[in-house]
Formats: structure tokens, sequence, C-alpha cells
């Protein structure tokens, strides 16, 4: 599995549409400082069902649509979309390509897509949990999060462990059954 492509529009500073295109191997961003370059980071995370606006550097969620310059009105939604090559089949859907899309309004309402189907934002965490490209997986190391793993509990640690040894799946539905 590879990421093919981010599509967003709205999304922080991207009142335009971009579309950012990756190639198999090593992808560098590059450009000053407050270009924009965190944002697609931010982006990707956003889509696979981030949900602490602090963690995408906000205060609330509304925080992440784009809000205006001295020369363009500010966005009611920000949308980012994610393609990704699953022809290896990493991911459990019989799709050698897979899409990803969150949209969130500045009312509040998000919607969520996979493949374009209407969807949970649970079925998108779950698609991508132990795929090692969820959320709190450790494929996206964020300033600051080497030093945090280091310095982290030990039972926080293993956490990250779990997450990629695949077995973070199984501990969380074992969770959930015995809350019912
Ligand atoms: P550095 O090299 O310093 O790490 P960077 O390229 O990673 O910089 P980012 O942090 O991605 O930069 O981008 C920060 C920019 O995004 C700031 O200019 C900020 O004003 C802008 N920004 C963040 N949220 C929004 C928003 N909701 N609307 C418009 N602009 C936004
Ligand atoms: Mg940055």
């Amino acid at each position: 599995m590879y990421l093919k492509r981010l599509e967003s529009v709205g999304f922080k500073s991207f009142a335009e549409r971009i579309n950012v295109d990756f190639v198999p191997g090593v992808t560098a961003v590059v450009g000053p400082n407050g270009s924009g370059k965190s944002n697609i980071t931010d982006a990707l995370r956003w889509v696979l069902g981030e949900q602490s606006a602090k963690s995408l550097r906000g205060s609330k969620m509304e925080d992440i649509i784009f809000q205006g310059s001295d020369t363009r009105k500010p966005l009611n939604v920000a949308e980012v979309t994610l393609v990704l090559d699953n022809t290896d089949q990493t991911l459990p859907l019989d799709y050698e390509e897979v899409s990803v899309m969150r949209r969130v309004y500045r009312s509040g309402d998000s919607e969520f897509y996979i493949n374009k189907q209407s969807c949970r934002l649970k079925d998108i965490v779950d698609l991508f949990m132990d795929s090692g490209l969820g959320r709190e997986a450790f494929s996206i190391i964020s300033q600051g999060k080497v030093e945090e793993i280091l310095s982290s509990k030990a039972e926080e640690r293993r956490t990250i462990f779990e997450e990629a040894a695949g077995v973070l799946k199984y501990k969380q539905r074992k969770k959930k059954a015995e809350y019912k």
C-alpha cells in the first residue's frame, strides 16, 4: 500500500484546491516557514480520523477551515481526499485503489466517504487500524514525537508497539464488548 494522492480544498491555508501526487519511494516537501508543509501532514492525519483539534495545532475543529486572508473571504467547508494504492491488499477491501474523504462544515457537520460511499468516522478508523497508517500509527511522526516516545511511560510505549504489531484492533474490540 502506498499514498498516491492527497487532494484538498479549504483545509487550513489551502483555499484553492491542491493535488499532491506521491510516487513510491521518497517524497520531500520543501518551502519557506509558514508555507503549509505541516498543513499537508495535518490534512493526512485529519482524513485518517484525527479528532483532536489540539493535535492538529488548533484550538477547535473549525480552525482547520480556511479562515480568510487579505485577499480572500473565509470558506465554510474544508475537504480532504486521500487516494491509496491497494494492489497489495493491505486494506481489507477488494479494490486496487481506495479513496477516503472527509468534509467538515463551519456548522460542525461532518461527512465521511470510503470509495465515494458515505460512511461513519468509525469505518475509516477501523479500515486503517493495524494498517500502519491509522491516526495513532507510527508512520506519521511529528516534530517532538520522537522525544515523546522516548520519554513516555512504559504503558504508553506499549500502545505504540501494539499498533505496530497489529493487536490494537483486537484489544479495542475486546474493551468495547466488555462495556456492552
Ligand atoms: P515551518 O517551516 O515553520 O514548519 P510550515 O511550512 O510547516 O512551516 P505550516 O505550519 O504548515 O507551515 O503552515 C502555517 C500557515 O498556515 C500559517 O501561515 C497559518 O496562518 C496558516 N493557517 C493555519 N490554519 C489556517 C486557516 N484555518 N486558514 C488560513 N490559514 C491557516
Ligand atoms: Mg512545519
